[in-house]
């Protein structure tokens, strides 16, 4: 099944669920416009043509907003999805965008980063060219492939060519702190990803479902690809939710281990040695897909979309799915899964960390100062005289740490990760609350998009575009 035809038919789904006319869904599932570009880049001696996509699928809120992937496998109706999923995504989490999505079609490990600061940066032209981009137009992000170096390199590029407008920093978010980014956006999609696995260990009700005691500590999991997303999953949820990492896969394989594994630890070899395999004190699997039939409390996909299909669902042992990346189980997985009883947490939810925090980025670029600056050293001095007040009624004293933790002001990274815990912990309530109300509504992915259609639906009747 391809994964846009996925999209569609979990749309559908939820859809049936909503009394929104049968026009406006038409028009929230379409893709409002699709760009498609062939462009040259000088690649050593050679001219290669480089094919790439922008995908705004809806401008029922601008600016329209979604991350850049760099893959071979790209092609038109991939990035239709997840410019689908996008929309879906923003609508669930309260971000004010229309979603949005690129795609290049190259694989980044066979060029050089100059070859690739070449080709971004042409691709930024073009996005330029056909005014596919700018801070009320449309926001672009990393994704699967892209980092903080390729969205600096965006920036530039649009600066040059858009020089001397004030609020040109906000065209693109996942930036570098030092241009322009914020502080927790290269964390967030897993730190997000971690808080959505907590609220769901934390409910007794699912825990109950699925044979479960409660709580994230000592909780195994299991994490597929460990780029940005994954890394940042399995190192916070093991630092604050106490959750043993017993296996992780890569492209060139699989490790295991019973004891859990130290991730920091595993790169660091992978670094080393140019593979995971063969991590001291870890077997090895036989192929790198036998990770996802690994028995374990969360299993988090975190590489590509397609990952479980009808071919291997019935030998998915997880108790809890996260689906981190967009669209690792089809349409037709899905429904199996839920069949067995697993509680798959959606890719609608589980990781809009990333763009919650993009959104806070595009604030702190269009207000020009960083998050905190105004009111850090008040509620320092604020809080500071309170606790000498207490200590002088109460003749008692703190020491040095004690001072520390209460008397402080929050810095950019302490305002990012709460609004980020906020914005999870209100999202995944909003689901949960549809899915207990609505009786017939059984899992957390029919809740997200009932949720999300009701949200853009209500922005089009309101529009007017449908008199
Ligand atoms: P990334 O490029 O940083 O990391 C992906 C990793 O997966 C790579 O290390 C790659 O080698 C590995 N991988 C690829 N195929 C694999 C396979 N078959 N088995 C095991 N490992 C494999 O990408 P990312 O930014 O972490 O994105 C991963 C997923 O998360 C994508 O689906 C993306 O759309 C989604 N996502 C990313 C963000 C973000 O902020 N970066 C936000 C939301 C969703």
């Amino acid at each position: 099944m391809k994964f846009y035809e996925s999209v569609q038919r979990n749309f559908d789904k939820a859809a049936a669920f909503t009394n929104v006319p049968a026009g406006i869904l038409s028009q929230i599932k379409a893709c409002n416009s699709v760009y498609y570009m062939q462009f040259p880049v000088k690649i050593g001696k050679e001219y290669q043509v480089i094919e790439a996509f922008r995908v705004q699928h809806s401008h029922h809120r601008l600016p329209t907003k979604g991350g850049i992937r760099f893959s071979h496998k790209v092609d038109q109706e991939e990035v239709m999805a997840l410019a689908s999923l996008m929309t879906y995504k923003c609508a669930l989490v309260d971000v004010p965008f229309g979603g949005a999505k690129g795609g290049v079609r190259i694989s980044h490990r066979d060029y050089t980063p100059d070859q690739l600061q070449r080709i971004t940066r042409r691709y930024t032209t073009e996005l330029v060219r056909r005014n596919f981009i700018g801070p009320g137009i449309d926001v672009p992000a990393p994704d699967y492939g892209t980092g903080s170096r390729e969205m600096a390199w965006i920036y530039d590029t649009y600066q040059v060519l858009k020089g001397g407008e004030i609020d040109n920093a906000a065209c693109v978010t996942g930036k570098p702190v030092n241009q322009y980014g914020i502080r927790g956006r290269d964390e967030a999609t897993g730190r997000g990803v971690y808080y959505g696995i907590r609220e769901v260990f934390q409910d007794k009700m699912l825990m109950k479902k699925v044979g479960l005691d409660p709580g994230t500590e000592g909780k195994t999991m299991v994490i597929q690809g460990l780029g940005n997303v994954g890394y940042h999953t399995g190192t916070i949820s093991h630092q604050e939710g106490g959750f043993k990492i017993i296996c992780v896969a890569e492209i060139e394989g699989a490790i295991y281990s019973d004891d859990g594994l130290d991730i920091d630890a595993v790169l660091a070899h992978r670094k080393a040695t140019g593979s995971l395999m063969d991590f001291p004190g870890a077997k090895n699997l036989s192929q790198r897909k036998k990770a996802l039939e690994i028995e374990c409390d969360v299993l988090v996909p975190a590489a590509l979309e397609n990952q479980i299909r009808t071919d291997n669902a019935n030998r998915i042992k997880a108790r809890v799915i996260a689906e981190a990346a967009n669209g690792p189980v089809t349409a037709d997985a899905i429904e199996i899964l839920l069949k067995k009883g697993i509680i798959i947490i959606p890719d609608v939810y589980i990781n809009a960390g990333g763009v919650t925090v993009s959104y806070f980025e595009w604030l702190k670029n269009l207000s020009h100062m960083r998050f905190g600056r105004i009111q850090k050293r008040f509620d320092q001095n604020t809080y500071g005289s309170l606790v000498d007040l207490v200590e002088k009624q109460t003749g008692k004293s703190i020491n040095d740490r004690e001072r520390e933790m209460i008397a402080r002001g929050a810095d950019e990274i302490d305002l990012v990760r709460s609004g980020l815990e906020e914005t999870m912990v209100n999202a995944y309530h909003q689901m949960r609350e549809l899915m207990y109300k609505r009786t017939k509504i059984k899992d957390l992915r029919t809740a997200a998009f009932v949720n999300a259609i009701g949200k853009v639906a209500s922005d089009y009747m309101n529009m007017g575009v449908f008199p």
